[in-house]
């Protein structure tokens, strides 16, 4: 007779800092079975984009645990001091950790935690009308409920898919491999983080020197992210527990409202650019290859004569621009999807009007469920529970709601006193 395979409370499809941040707090509630998996083997944060020069746009306090739980073993903190640079850590005076740093962590926590099993790809998930199945590479697991954190996909525009090669590429695989710029005439699309992180990476020569570069961005300027103190307060669960009572389409428009809360690209980034080309072009008098073109929006691309030729529109008069480019880099962000493995499940998944995957109450994705079977979702919820919920900010408070709903004891607690903005419109007041 096979196996009864192994039941678990809590399985969770992938292990970025999103499950992980639960897989962490998890690890301090014995009674709660939980295990993660993540295909990857050797655990990296966004090596594809893992370039020299790159920030957190978030501070290092906002790590797995510790706004819920300063006293974890799996904080920053501890991380530093296990590695013994806890001084010297202080005294480099970072205003921001490193990508590299931060990844460096993860994969300290990853590898660490019990219930986390790297190279394990989960490949098929279903129900049998008890509980949910797994099948991964090489076993079967039950579990009671799912939490999706898989991660986002890398959105490309549709004219640009057929070119999709070494040469025309999106932002999110530019460090797999190595890469050789010289002479070439390089195009960036997009004018977030990403694009100002290999702009800055090109314009330094990482790739070696390029023939020409042109960042072009549909902003109207290289917005900074607004990181001041009372946008910050959007970052708060206080904020976030309101808007996640808003009616939906209210949502969405706060939402759109706040974008360079949450897309822009860091001050010290753009400082960064700034002063080098200031001390190439202007100091140097080296001749100007590196532009930059805001207002533009890509709206098509050709291939002549081995090259591309990308069209974009300016966004004042509307003229039609093209670009020659050897290489074009699109840094075009990001969509939610379902992961495939869910696909035996998709047709019992909920949609909301604009056909994402509707969310509930504790980040639960609403289903065609058998019973009391759970899935909770991770970066799933931006229109749900605002624009926090694709950042690191949060990511502690969310999988404390989620391992607080999942055990029904409440081991976490999740108040807080009420910040200084008042967001929900009050009861008269008697005098
Ligand atoms: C380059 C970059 C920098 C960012 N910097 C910041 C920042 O500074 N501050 C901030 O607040 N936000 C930042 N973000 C946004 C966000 O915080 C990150 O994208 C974050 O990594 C999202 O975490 P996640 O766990 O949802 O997904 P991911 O980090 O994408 O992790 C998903 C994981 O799931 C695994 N996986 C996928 N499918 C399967 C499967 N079938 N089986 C097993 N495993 C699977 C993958 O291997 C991966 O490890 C950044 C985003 C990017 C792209």
């Amino acid at each position: 007779m096979a196996d009864t395979p192994e039941l678990l409370d809590l399985a969770g499809i992938g292990a970025g800092p999103f499950n992980l941040s639960i897989a962490a707090l998890a690890d301090g509630l014995p009674k709660l079975s939980t295990r993660f998996f993540d295909r990857q083997q050797r655990y990296v944060w966004h090596e594809g984009m893992m370039l020299p020069d790159t920030h957190l746009q978030t501070g290092f306090l906002k790590d797995l645990v510790t706004a819920i739980d300063p006293t974890s073993r799996w904080s920053f903190l501890n991380y530093l001091v296990q590695h013994r640079r806890f001084y010297r850590f202080l005294n480099a005076e970072l205003s921001t950790v490193s990508r590299a740093e931060f990844s460096d962590y993860l994969r300290w926590a990853a590898e660490g935690l019990d219930n986390v099993w790297l190279d394990h790809s989960v490949r098929e998930i279903d129900h049998d009308g008890e509980h949910f199945r797994l099948r991964t590479d090489t076993r079967t697991f039950q579990a009671r409920h799912l939490c999706l954190g898989s991660g986002k996909t890398p959105w490309l525009p549709v004219f640009a898919r057929e070119y999709q090669s070494e040469y025309c590429l999106h932002a999110e695989s530019i460090a797999w491999r190595a890469r050789d710029f010289t002479h070439q005439r390089v195009v960036i699309v997009g004018g977030g983080q990403s694009g100002a992180d290999i702009f800055i990476n090109a314009l330094r020569g990482h790739w070696g020197p390029p023939k020409s570069l042109h960042w072009l961005s549909r902003r109207r300027n290289f917005q900074p992210l607004d990181e001041t103190a009372f946008t910050n307060e959007y970052f708060t669960p206080g904020y976030t527990s309101q808007f996640a009572e808003l009616e939906d389409d209210v949502r969405r428009r706060e939402v759109s409202a706040q974008k360079y809360a949450s897309d822009g690209i860091t001050p010290a980034a753009l400082t960064g650019i700034y002063q080098t080309l200031y001390h190439r072009f202007d100091v140097m008098n080296e001749p100007r290859w590196a532009h930059l073109l805001p207002h533009r929006e890509a709206v098509g691309m050709t291939r002549s004569s081995g090259a591309f030729v990308l069209e974009a529109r300016h966004g004042t008069t509307g003229v039609l621009e093209r670009f020659d480019a050897d290489v074009v880099i699109f840094a075009t962000g990001f969509e939610s999807a379902l992961p495939e493995c869910m696909a035996p499940l998709m047709d019992r998944m909920a949609r909301d009007t604009n056909g994402e995957p509707s969310m509930g109450e504790h980040f639960m994705l609403d289903w065609e469920g058998g019973g009391d079977s759970r899935i909770y979702a991770v970066n799933a919820g931006r229109t749900r529970y605002g624009i926090a919920e694709p950042q690191l900010s949060l990511m502690a408070w969310r999988s404390a709601v989620i391992l607080n709903h999942l055990s029904g004891e409440a081991p976490f607690d999740l108040e807080d006193d009420p910040g200084p903005i008042v967001w929900s419109p009050q009861s008269p007041q008697s005098s």
